[in-house]
């Protein structure tokens, strides 16, 4: 039993027939890569207790950060962080973990950031939020994006980056321009309004990958507040409608031969994990916590027995 264990506790998470999912971490800072052991109780090796490479980062075996929030940087100042201290925040990271998917700045009205000096919104949800302040503010993606890039010189990383609450084609060859005029290879956009998945292929033309983050894709498409506890069941993940926008994300990702991930809340539940990947998607991302537990789920199914799953749960 151990020698299964340790076999599957690093790497790619794979199916029981063998078909490879990477396993991805959502993190806010460097901070939420520090060492983790999965099973505290479960005598692994020295590697898989400490953090070190060889058990993936932050000893879960996920195989980089699929989300990297960098809003908490931003969080409760006057000023903005200075090149200088993004740099240094971003590099820490780079240095940390091999593969990271930064994501640029998510603000607006309903994550509010004071240096911002954003006017009140009647419906902060639906109002400049994410890609959406860089309409006000240039400068501030602009800096961001210089300082990604700089991150990775030092680290001697490949950054990736991708934008949030982008809606349009337009928004993702825009943002996919600045970031490669910066030097930055690979750039996706995340997908969490349904104009976006209705889009996939198109965006696809434009971007390297596509990440799809659940948690706002089911407020958009149930037009129901992400907080609302009274409405749980319209942000239910398994709600057909949102399940079918991600099998269009994933059905362009499969002809454009790119990347299409998942990493909103939905890709860390080991119920959910099976159902995603029979629709397609080619990466989870989640809170570190949730790794094993999502590795042991995709073990357990054969990649047809996950495609049951999300055609019944299509039906
Ligand atoms: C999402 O919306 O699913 C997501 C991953 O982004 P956030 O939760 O940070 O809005
Ligand atoms: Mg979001």
């Amino acid at each position: 039993a151990r020698r299964a264990r340790l076999r599957t506790s690093r790497g790619p998470g794979r199916t029981a027939d063998g078909h490879a999912v990477k396993l991805l971490l959502n993190i806010g800072s460097a901070e939420d890569l520090a060492p983790h052991d999965p099973e505290p109780a479960s005598g692994g090796t020295s590697a898989e207790q400490t953090g070190g490479a060889e058990a993936g980062v932050g000893g879960t075996g996920a195989e980089g950060v699929g989300l990297f929030r960098t809003e908490f940087l931003f969080l409760d100042r006057r000023q903005p962080p200075s090149f200088e201290e993004q740099v240094t925040a971003y590099a820490e990271v780079f240095g940390r973990a091999e593969h990271v998917i930064v994501r640029t700045l998510d603000a607006g009205t309903d994550k509010p950031l004071p240096f911002l000096g954003l006017p009140q919104e009647q419906n902060p949800a639906l109002g400049v939020r994410g890609l959406r302040v860089d309409r006000l503010l240039p400068e501030v993606l602009d800096t961001q994006l210089d300082a990604i890039a700089e991150a990775a010189r030092r680290a001697g990383a490949e950054p990736w980056v991708m934008a949030p609450m982008v809606t349009t084609v337009g928004e993702a060859s825009d943002f996919a321009r600045r970031a490669r005029a910066k030097g930055i290879a690979h750039v996706g956009v995340m997908v969490e309004v349904p104009a976006a998945a209705l889009r996939a292929g198109r965006l696809l033309q434009e971007v390297d990958f596509l990440s799809i983050g659940t948690n706002d894709l089911a407020q958009y498409t149930f037009a129901a507040d992400r907080q609302h506890s009274a409405l749980a069941d319209l942000l239910d993940p398994r709600q057909p409608a949102l399940l079918e926008l991600i099998a269009l994300c994933a059905e362009a990702g499969r002809q454009a031969g790119k990347p299409v991930g998942v990493c909103g809340e939905a890709a860390g539940d080991p119920l959910l994990a099976p159902l995603l990947v029979g629709l397609g998607v080619t990466s989870l991302s989640m809170a570190a916590v949730c790794v094993p537990a999502v590795r042991e789920a995709l073990a357990g199914l054969t990649l047809d027995e996950c495609r049951e799953r999300a055609r019944a749960a299509l039906e």
